[in-house]
């Protein structure tokens, strides 16, 4: 038997080999596999069965071209992406994300990702993602749903309720979902709604859902900083994006007592001493679909910073919640010299690996992505609960399973850290719980 870092590398090199020009996947692996070693030790049998090298082969990965018409009548074409990760613990589950810097590397990144957290929110559900490299600012209507309806002519067949069921990621929300829907259901001839989640709930969708993520990330920071004998109200917070992500996150800081005081998007951020205004963020970004640099002719004693620094923001808790690689080692130094004291991720893989040694070696309350963000796609098996069954929750009775699986990925992480004796370290303790639980179901399915 090799030993269990000689097998590590071998994993990375091959996943480097395999996936040339990668980044981010690489990144990806590299985060999980180098916490995995203890794990490894204790079980030769994960070894023996290559559970590491299965996982990070996605099970399929389909490619497609996406042609459609623009407003002006020409042709435009895209390239579009489903990728089947990873299904032993239920049909392959994740988003769509349409932004023009998607490529299969993108892709198989989020859904490694997904592939972790989904086994860590305890839901039955595989991993997935897609999207597209489309970008949808400042498209008309009529052209995102000609872009949706092209894409969804191919990706139907690979989809299904029990198969692949898509929901949204950035770029693709209620409108997006509901153009998606109304094409899946036109070619199939079926009203199958638990085949895509985050619809509306005017029709199949489920309340929460569009809440969820930002949500559940404030209730892991609330959990984090509860293991510390503290908690969110009166804090200082900064939220990095302006999306459905970070938008709900505000909602929910600003209902338990915190003072939210910047936000971003990809031109710059804003800053709001006196807290940030939500009702204008909503109107701005889920209304109008403008920029946020438009907040401060609302609100003239707020400051925009084009292309500015969020993390340059003094604050006691942040929540990135904008993209990949947004929050570096420079930005990091800079929370923790100003005197931040936790850091819950909204985004998957916000925080550069160098950034994030820096707060685990500072060893304030670090709750990465899998874990702190997995609330989305838990509600998201909650609206496949209640297609599968034909029914409605109530907003109330849904925050509250939300509330209630977000506080058993926190204790999960926590006990599972402390075991192998890291107590406080959430990225160790995410890692290793939703290992095990795919390692143990992938050795019980058989070589497949
Ligand atoms: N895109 C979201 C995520 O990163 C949600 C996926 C889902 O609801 O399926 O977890």
């Amino acid at each position: 038997m090799k030993d269990v870092q000689t097998r590590v590398e071998e994993v990375l090199s091959l996943v480097h080999k395999r996936n040339p020009g990668e980044a981010e996947f690489h990144q990806a692996v590299r985060e999980v596999v180098e916490t995995l070693e203890p794990v490894l030790e204790k079980h030769p049998e994960y070894g023996e069965h290559k559970i590491i090298e299965r996982i990070c082969e996605p099970e399929r990965q389909i490619i497609f071209r996406v042609p459609w018409q623009d407003d002006n009548g020409e042709v435009q074409i895209n390239r579009g992406f489903r990728v089947g990760f990873n299904s032993a613990l239920g049909p392959y589950k994740g988003g769509l994300r349409f932004h023009p810097s998607v490529y299969l590397g993108t892709i198989k990144f989020l859904g490694f990702e997904q592939t972790f957290k989904n086994a860590l929110s305890g839901m039955p559900i595989g991993g997935g993602k897609g999207g597209a490299d489309f970008d949808p600012k400042g498209k008309s209507d009529a052209e995102v749903m000609r872009f949706c309806q092209s894409f969804m002519t191919e990706l139907y067949r690979h989809i299904g309720e029990m198969t692949d069921v898509p929901a949204g990621d950035i770029g693709v929300s209620g409108r997006e979902l509901g153009y998606l829907f109304g094409q899946y259901k036109r070619i199939t001839n079926r009203y199958e709604s638990g085949v895509l989640t985050g619809k509306s709930p005017e029709w199949g969708g489920a309340l929460v859902r569009r809440e969820a993520t930002g949500y559940g990330a404030v209730f892991f920071a609330q959990d984090m900083l509860r293991a510390r004998g503290d908690d969110l109200a009166g804090k200082t917070c900064v939220v990095s994006g302006a999306g459905n992500v970070a938008i709900y996150a505000i909602e929910k800081l600003q209902a338990l007592g915190a003072r939210v005081v910047a936000c971003s998007d990809s031109s710059g951020f804003v800053f709001h001493a006196q807290g940030l205004q939500l009702a204008t963020i909503k109107q701005l970004k889920e209304v109008e679909r403008l920029r946020i640099a438009s907040y401060v002719e609302h609100h003239p004693d707020a400051e925009y910073h084009a292309r500015g620094n969020i993390w340059s923001v003094p604050c006691q808790v942040a929540l990135p919640c904008a993209t990949q690689n947004e929050l570096d080692e420079a930005a990091a130094r800079q929370l923790i010299a100003n005197g931040c004291i936790a850091v819950s991720e909204g985004a998957n893989m916000p925080t550069t690996p160098d950034g994030i040694k820096l707060f685990l070696e500072a060893k304030l309350a670090y709750g990465p992505g899998k874990a702190a963000n997995a609330g989305g796609v838990a509600t998201s098996a909650l609206e496949m609960q209640q297609n599968a069954s034909r029914d409605r929750w109530s907003f109330e009775y849904t925050e509250q399973r939300l509330r209630n699986i977000m506080r058993s990925i926190h204790d999960d992480c926590w006990t599972t850290a402390s075991e192998y004796g890291q107590q406080g370290n959430y990225v160790l303790g995410a890692n290793i719980v939703a290992f095990q639980r795919l390692a143990e179901a992938m050795l019980a399915l058989g070589i497949i």
